[in-house]
């Protein structure tokens, strides 16, 4: 991609009022826009990293047997009345009447829409396991959307939502999907841990949350420094260097300022119960499907990596989720399309700053867009190519092989 015909162009300012480090770069570096509080648009280089993140998310789907599919937005209030979530979530959710009365909810989750869908479809115990999961908008009525893109109004979710004879099989899956998560995490690059929360319908199980750290964020856990045990601060009943009580070797520890990128419910039959959602198990008995829940916000994802990775200049990207692969620089003398075109033809997705501006410009947009490789080809260069690394100072000088060889 050529870097003119890049919508937007980069700016040297930060919007007014933004509080946030994602904020203040991705709009600068042209990733995102605000068009009021809470509610964003993905403009082209922004919209290619969530689509990044949103693959490797759904090839871990995908390797548990997650069926993808896309549910509407728009739900009747009915289905919201049967679980009582209508009343219940009331500050959280969107309500609206259309032009005859009628009232509607925007989704700000997805369960009772999937219970529809069951009871609509299941019969027996061989109708089951069921595994579906979409990428789609979410609606919330969030009180304080002070956070960039940490925090939207409206936002991409990605739910998966499975149905199962038992709870052992549903607890079964449950632990599948997290360590599916782990390993998306783990792919995306973050330093998180998984923690114990609240919030499922179980009253002797936890939910799950994904938390990374360092990342600026609202949320406080403790954890162990020797084993995995992790609590976050609702639940947790102790204090910080306190022997762990898990492990008893360990000590706990605090991690504050914590971003929650994924959280998993494991919700046993209060929605079937409640939905009349049945099947007729293998001794002819009628039961109710066991039901969990697992989400993750792909646009927080993104806001979530700009705050662990940046630098006064600008974001730093890491290969997995890069809008383009490299950015090469074109100055005075350079051979910048003959390259450009070579490293296309290796398969290589490059921006190309083609732009007849000053090479001090080039340099500062390319730190602040934060494509981990930056190449520079120029008269110094010769028929070389400079090679550096965003976030490292050293530079090296390779032929064109080198630098094919060093991408992939
Ligand atoms: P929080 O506690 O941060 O408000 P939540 O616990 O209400 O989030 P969940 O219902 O667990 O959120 O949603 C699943 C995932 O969706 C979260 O882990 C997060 O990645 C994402 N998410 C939730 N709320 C938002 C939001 N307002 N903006 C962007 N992403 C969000
Ligand atoms: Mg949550």
């Amino acid at each position: 991609m050529k870097q003119s015909q890049i919508f937007p162009k980069t700016r040297k300012e930060a919007p007014k009022g933004a509080e946030s480090i994602n904020h203040k770069l991705l709009v600068r570096a042209g990733f995102i826009d605000q068009l009021m509080a809470g509610s964003w648009t993905l403009l082209p280089m922004g919209f290619k990293v969530v689509q990044k993140i949103n693959q490797i998310i759904r090839e871990e789907m995908n390797a548990i047997g997650g069926q993808e599919m896309l549910m509407p937005l728009l739900h009747p209030k009915e289905i919201w009345n049967e679980t009582g979530r209508w009343d219940k979530a009331d500050e959280i959710m969107y309500k609206l009447k259309d032009s005859r009365e009628k009232e509607y909810a925007l989704s700000f989750t997805h369960e009772e829409i999937v219970m529809d869908l069951l009871r609509k479809n299941i019969r027996s115990y061989t109708d089951l396991p069921v595994s579906v999961y979409h990428f789609s908008t979410k609606f919330r009525n969030e009180p304080r959307a002070r956070s960039g893109i940490l925090r939207g109004r409206e936002f991409m979710m990605k739910d998966l939502y499975s149905a199962h004879i038992s709870e052992e099989d549903l607890m079964k899956y449950y632990e599948k999907v997290k360590e599916a998560y782990s390993k998306i995490f783990r792919r995306l690059g973050f330093n998180f841990k998984v923690v114990e929360a609240s919030g499922g319908v179980f009253t002797d199980k936890f939910t799950h949350e994904f938390q990374v750290l360092d990342a600026n964020g609202e949320d406080t856990f403790y954890y162990c420094d020797k084993c995995d045990f992790a609590q976050n601060k609702e639940i947790f009943a102790g204090k910080t260097g306190d022997i762990c009580p898990k492990c008893r070797k360990g000590y706990i520890k605090e991690a504050d300022k914590t971003v929650e990128v994924g959280n998993i419910f494991p919700l046993g039959t209060w929605y079937a119960e409640r939905m009349r959602v049945y099947f007729i198990d293998r001794d002819g008995g009628k039961k109710p499907v066991w039901f969990g829940s697992y989400g993750i916000g792909p646009t927080r994802v993104m806001g979530t990596w700009v705050e662990v990775s940046h630098d006064d200049r600008g974001v730093i990207w890491n290969r997995a989720i890069s809008p383009f692969d490299v950015h090469l620089i074109e100055l005075p003398g350079g051979s910048g399309k003959d390259t450009y075109e070579k490293l296309k033809k290796e398969g290589i997705d490059v921006l190309w700053d083609d732009r007849e501006v000053s090479p001090g410009e080039k340099f500062s947009d390319a730190d602040l867009i934060g494509i981990p490789v930056r190449l520079v080809v120029s008269t110094k260069t010769g028929d070389k190519i400079e090679y550096k690394e965003r976030g490292s100072e050293k530079s090296e000088l390779l032929g064109f092989d080198e630098v094919v060889r060093k991408l992939k």
